[in-house]
């Protein structure tokens, strides 16, 4: 929609958004719960951050010196539970799903396709196929990771992939598994969620965005927090904070923006809201982020129309 940048929306519901150019439906979210893929929109899916998986099968929680990947853990800060990535009914259960939405819909997004955090997972299982490697910890996890991800590229071989890795540029590695550079080879867009209730602070999601354009060889877009479930409008951000974080990032050098909303008509709200705050477009001209205002530009169009 609008040159360079591409934009995009992240959503709950299956009822695609307008004035967007890619529409994302969270067909399997760390819910776990498992909606049906529409055709018109992307599908993403959550692999192994599933609360429904760890409620029903307990021995499926990935584990550490400090505990389990669970949200109760407060060593950690879990935002879901976490099943253990190397079981092999983890893995058959998210490829499947993988692989049906495949079929059916444009565009393959992943999410939690990694090591829940810094010493996960040490389970029986985990550690003896380390041993059995041959590998250091650290190598290994990270093998682990880019051969999940080999494997759904092997079946999402003629549609888009993105993949989403958490918010650390630096740490990446040894907190996820994650080697940018090997899962360079089996991804189209990385994506770098950027949630957060409020966004006074632009300045520090610019500094991740940043560190990512100087480590990642494909090309990444940011997500950002309209509205997730179980919000009001008055504990998210407002709309001009978003506004404004969007074209700092912007300038980094992104190559795309997503919203997340829990339905399509918040997304509709958030754009209007953003039309309607001519104080703000005007003061961010000039910033270096004029693709992001362009895009309220065609918002504003497509409400005229
Ligand atoms: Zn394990």
């Amino acid at each position: 929609m609008v040159n360079n940048l591409k934009s995009g929306v992240f959503l709950y519901e299956p009822e695609p958004a307008a004035g967007v150019d890619i529409n994302f439906y969270r067909l399997k979210s760390e819910s776990g719960i498992v909606g049906k893929p529409n055709p018109e929109m992307y599908t993403n899916i959550a692999c192994f951050g599933d609360n429904f998986m760890a409620a029903k099968r307990p021995d499926w929680v990935s584990v550490s010196a400090n505990g389990p990947s669970l949200r109760t853990n407060k060593r950690y800060n879990l935002r879901w539970d976490v099943v253990c990535m190397t079981n092999p009914e983890a893995r058959e259960y998210n490829l499947k799903i993988i692989a049906e939405s495949a079929k059916t819909t444009p565009g393959i997004s992943i999410s939690s396709q990694h090591f829940a955090d810094q010493g996960f997972c040490t389970c029986p299982r985990c550690i003896e196929k380390q041993r059995k490697s041959g590998l250091s910890w650290v190598d290994w996890r990270a093998k682990t990771v880019t051969d999940f991800l080999a494997e759904v590229k092997e079946i999402v071989p003629d549609k888009p992939l993105y993949v989403n890795i958490l918010p650390d540029p630096l740490l990446g590695r040894t907190r996820f598994g994650y080697d940018f550079d090997a899962m360079a080879d089996y991804t189209d867009y990385f994506v770098i969620p950027m949630f957060s209730k409020a966004y006074p602070t632009p300045w520090y999601w610019e500094t991740i965005a940043r560190g990512f354009k100087s480590v990642l060889k494909k090309p990444f877009f940011v997500n950002f927090y309209v509205r997730g479930p179980n919000e009001t409008w008055d504990t998210v951000a407002p709309a001009n904070q978003i506004m404004t974080v969007a074209t700092r990032v912007a300038r980094q050098g992104v190559d795309g923006i997503i919203f997340l909303a829990e339905k399509a008509e918040y997304i509709h709200e958030f754009q209007r809201r953003a039309v309607a705050d001519t104080k703000t477009r005007e003061f961010l001209k000039g910033h270096g982020g004029d693709e992001v205002l362009e895009l309220f530009n065609c918002w504003e169009k497509m409400q005229k129309a």
